[in-house]
């Protein structure tokens, strides 16, 4: 038998929920949300004065008819405001944890990066964006104490029940590991956490090239290749939080090795991981942050090529997802990403030779307008939303 909610757990809950109708709906009636919602007219009512107290919501006087609109007036529409405060964003990418101190809207205060091997090294690259957090928000001046939320994003797929690295994943040192829980553990604040690909997807969305889109697929090509899946206007997981994984879809039976397991993976195909190897072997400079964005690699007549057909494999992939899931975009990101145009026409070539007519010319392929930044972004607003609805 489930023991009974307790009224202040109960008033929380009906907090949550009509926030969420709120921001959703952007523009509802008091009577409206009893109606949505199934709550009684006062509860709305004393619920909608406190969230207007705090600024999280606000009445939309325009659009509620102009002058004379009284305070707390029934048909005044109810709109999501910013509300005050700070939030963490923290993306770890392969070899690089970046961290962003930022207002709740996503105005970015302060930024630092710093290169570790995040893959083998969990602890390191844990404990270096601990203290990157709290050398940043020395620097902004800020308390931990006026940080609303923290969001970090991993790059590999997060089980949704344990919130655990899948078992399966390609982050060696991370398998098994709660990095929600390790970062709480060394900031002392609950930590939010999504897979990459889905940040980086929510970013382009929120602040990005896919902003009101409906139906989109984000991929971050960087060392590995994931997907972000944007199904009706929001990142679907999948069942277990696995969904998008493109990275390891066999292109050959005789491939190489991938690091899953398989042969003949796309991430043995296509990386940015080759892109730097084959740098060296022509001998250009091998450095990390001086050499990306890609979009002088692109032009190089030996690199630029492999950019080209990266693009083509790619898309020989995406076409398939395409005519599944019949997006109306598909969003270039990661290092693969700051290649530009030679990559994205690849991509497209592959799509209008692949994809069903019909979903093809629907389909717009587009560079992520974040650059590398999508997934950091994207962590940011998931931490806003996160302190939106938990207040
Ligand atoms: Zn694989």
């Amino acid at each position: 038998m489930n023991t009974p909610e307790s009224p202040s757990a109960r008033r929380q809950r009906s907090r949550q929920q009509l926030l969420e109708v709120i921001r959703r709906e952007n523009g509802v009636t008091r009577s409206d949300l009893s109606l949505i919602t199934g709550l009684s007219r006062s509860a709305v009512a004393e619920a909608v004065q406190d969230l207007m107290n705090e600024r999280l919501v606000a009445e939309d006087v325009l659009a509620a008819g102009g002058k004379g609109v009284g305070r707390g007036r029934p048909s005044a529409l109810l709109v999501a405001s910013g509300g005050d405060g700070f939030v963490v964003g923290i993306d770890f990418d392969h070899e690089r944890v970046t961290v962003a101190v930022a207002q709740i809207d996503g105005q970015i205060r302060a930024e630092e990066h710093a290169v570790v091997n995040v893959d083998s090294e969990a602890a390191a690259a844990l404990d270096v964006a601990a203290g990157m957090v709290h050398r940043l928000l020395v620097q902004t001046g800020l308390s931990l104490g006026e940080i609303r939320a923290i969001a970090a994003g991993v790059p590999a797929p997060l089980d949704l029940k344990s919130s655990r690295i899948h078992q399966a994943s390609v982050l060696s040192g991370w398998v098994g590991l709660d990095p929600a829980r390790e970062l709480a553990d060394r900031l002392g604040k609950p930590v939010v956490i999504g897979n990459d690909a889905d940040l980086g997807a929510a970013g382009e969305l929120r602040f990005g090239v896919a902003k009101g889109a409906r139906d989109f697929i984000y991929v971050k090509a960087s060392e590995g290749i994931g997907a972000g899946l944007v199904l009706g206007g929001a990142v679907d997981r999948g069942a277990t939080g696995a969904a998008g994984e493109i990275g390891h879809t066999r292109l050959g039976e005789q491939g190489a090795w991938c690091r899953c397991g398989n042969r003949g993976c796309l991430e043995t195909v296509i990386s940015s991981t080759l892109v730097r190897r084959l740098m060296g072997e022509l001998g250009l400079p091998p450095g990390r942050d001086e050499i990306f964005p890609l979009a002088e690699v692109a032009r190089h007549p030996v690199t630029g090529r492999f950019i080209a057909e990266a693009g083509r494999t790619l898309g020989r992939v995406l076409a398939d997802l395409s005519n599944c899931l019949n997006p109306a975009m598909i969003v270039l990101g990661g290092e693969l990403g700051t290649a530009g145009e030679p990559l994205a026409d690849g991509v497209r070539e592959s799509i209008n030779r692949y994809a069903q007519p019909t979903v093809a010319s629907a389909l717009e392929v587009k560079l992520a307008a974040l650059g590398l930044r999508s997934e950091l972004l994207g962590a940011v607003g998931l931490a806003g939303q996160h302190a939106l609805l938990e207040v």
